[in-house]
């Protein structure tokens, strides 16, 4: 984690001026295209409230030509030499030869002929050999290698500060620019697949909309914002998160604003020796609630294949090693990163494994990949040094006991080579089963990993940003492979433990 703290004057003077342009241009019904040449407009028609694309459209601006074949009682695309071959009322599509389903069937209607959205990526991309990607929340279809995060802001109002947060797939770099009476959000990126809730103007907050470029936010100050506070999360490696503190003048209230909802907590939580056996496993499926986490071109979402694989994974380890086992979410809930772990170290967890799902803006990168905890070495420890400390609390039936504390911050650093140990366990075992990147292995700062109290990894199981891997992560099949691999995995981490 990483703060940064910039000081920018109050900006009393812009008020309600935006929102308004965001709302105009979320209502057009068309689809942008976005591609290295720029965007242009193609227009939809809803169909059966499905959104349609006329095919002379699609000619328009794809350089494809088609022509009907009255015989055949259909319609030939043509493109690179190649052709699509469709048929009214039908929802299955020839396209190079091979036959291609779609969600809904084409509409031949008043001489043109109309073809569900979904036909553009599904039929027309592997004719034109282009990646055309279709994200419909952001009416937008992306042409080729474009890097076009999917961001969503979420806006929490606390009474002495308002959070402004962003959750950013797959991650990407973002710089918080301070601007007469805004803060521009830049995104390392082409342009944005974005959502921004409707913020009523307030005392912190006039604004949140689309900034000047295609790869910007802009964040419009209230009066009462004096500074602000950026603090980034990397949630896993598919996936960050940043939050854009807005803050009063220190001289307005006495207390110092909690950072909300910033996870900076500086909790204690009671020590434990460094595991000597292995009992209790905890499983953390990744995201959940409001926090999708990635998402696959066709809609699969890492928050359930991330519940579904730690599901088959309790069932492996109870059957067959009978250990306790928990989940830190058994359902589709919202979750804190710090609560993962801190429900870890409460269930006296002998292993805490975080389970996700990549993603990553180039489509070609597959396979699966291993985290353990990275800390600067000096810093850990000077940190750990600072830690041992004790408390002395009220204990039950009168006096006082002392307990051993340690800080939140540097709970996971006792464990790391125990870790580095469990991590090295996971990539082998899945090795033998599934495909992996060719970086297996990784230390990466994830902050669901930093106030583990006990041997912690964090598996990326593979890209759902590639398509291939996209239906894997889907399919049983592969999701019962990593469960075994992580079971094997689990085994010879206990031999470890117990020689
Ligand atoms: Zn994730």
């Amino acid at each position: 984690m990483n703060i940064r703290i910039w000081i920018s004057g109050a900006a009393t003077t812009l008020l309600l001026s935006v929102g308004l342009s965001f709302l105009a241009s979320a209502q057009t019904p068309s689809i942008t295209i976005l591609s290295r040449d720029g965007r242009k407009p193609l227009p939809v028609t809803a169909i059966n409230n499905q959104d349609y694309v006329a095919v002379d459209d699609i000619n328009t601006a794809f350089g494809t030509a088609s022509r009907e074949d009255r015989q055949a009682g259909g319609l030939v695309i043509t493109a690179r030499g190649q052709t699509i071959v469709l048929t009214a009322d039908q929802n299955v599509v020839s396209a190079a030869g091979r036959l291609v389903s779609l969600p809904s069937p084409v509409v031949r209607r008043d001489n043109r002929w109309f073809v569900p959205a979904d036909f553009l990526s599904r039929a027309l991309s592997p004719v034109i050999g282009m990646r055309l990607d279709l994200r419909r929340s952001a009416r937008l279809l992306i042409v080729g290698e474009m890097r076009v995060p999917r961001v969503v802001a979420r806006v929490d109002a606390g009474s002495t500060n308002v959070a402004v947060t962003f959750e950013i797939t797959p991650n990407t770099e973002v710089r918080v620019v301070p601007q007469a009476g805004r803060l521009i959000v830049q995104f390392e990126a082409d342009a944005l697949d974005l959502t921004i809730p409707l913020v009523p103007p307030q005392t912190f907050l006039t604004g949140l909309a689309p900034g000047d470029t295609p790869s910007q936010v802009a964040i419009t100050l209230g009066p009462r914002t004096a500074m602000h506070r950026v603090t980034t999360t990397q949630a896993d490696a598919g996936s960050g998160r940043i939050t854009v503190d807005l803050l009063p003048a220190t001289t307005e209230a006495a207390p110092a604003p909690a950072p909300s909802p910033a996870p900076d907590t500086r909790l204690v939580i009671p020590t434990q020796g460094p595991s000597s056996g292995l009992r209790t496993v905890v499983i953390d499926p990744g995201h959940g609630g409001e926090e999708l986490g990635t998402q696959g071109a066709r809609g699969t979402l890492e928050k359930e294949i991330t519940l579904a694989v730690s599901r088959r994974l309790r069932t492996l380890i109870e059957s067959r090693l009978g250990l306790k086992v928990f989940l830190t979410r058994e359902d589709d809930r919202t979750m804190s990163l710090d609560d993962r772990s801190a429900f870890a170290n409460n269930h006296h967890a002998d292993v805490f494994l975080s389970i996700h799902a990549n993603s990553a803006v180039r489509p070609a990168l597959k396979g699966a990949e291993v985290y353990y905890l990275t800390v600067e070495r000096a810093d850990a420890e000077a940190r750990k040094r600072a830690d041992e400390s004790t408390a002395i609390l009220p204990a039950l039936g009168g006096g006082n006991r002392t307990i051993d504390l340690i800080l939140w911050e540097t709970a996971q650093v006792r464990y790391l080579e125990q870790s580095a140990a469990l991590a090295g366990f996971v990539e082998q075992s899945l090795r033998t089963r599934i495909e992996m990147s060719p970086r297996a292995v990784q230390q990466a700062p994830f902050r669901v990993l930093v106030g583990a109290n006990m041997p912690a990894a964090l598996v990326e199981i593979g890209y759902l940003s590639n398509a291939d891997q996209e239906s894997q992560l889907a399919s049983g099949a592969y999701q019962d492979q990593v469960a075994q691999a992580l079971l094997d995995a689990l085994v010879k981490f206990r031999q470890l433990l117990e020689p």
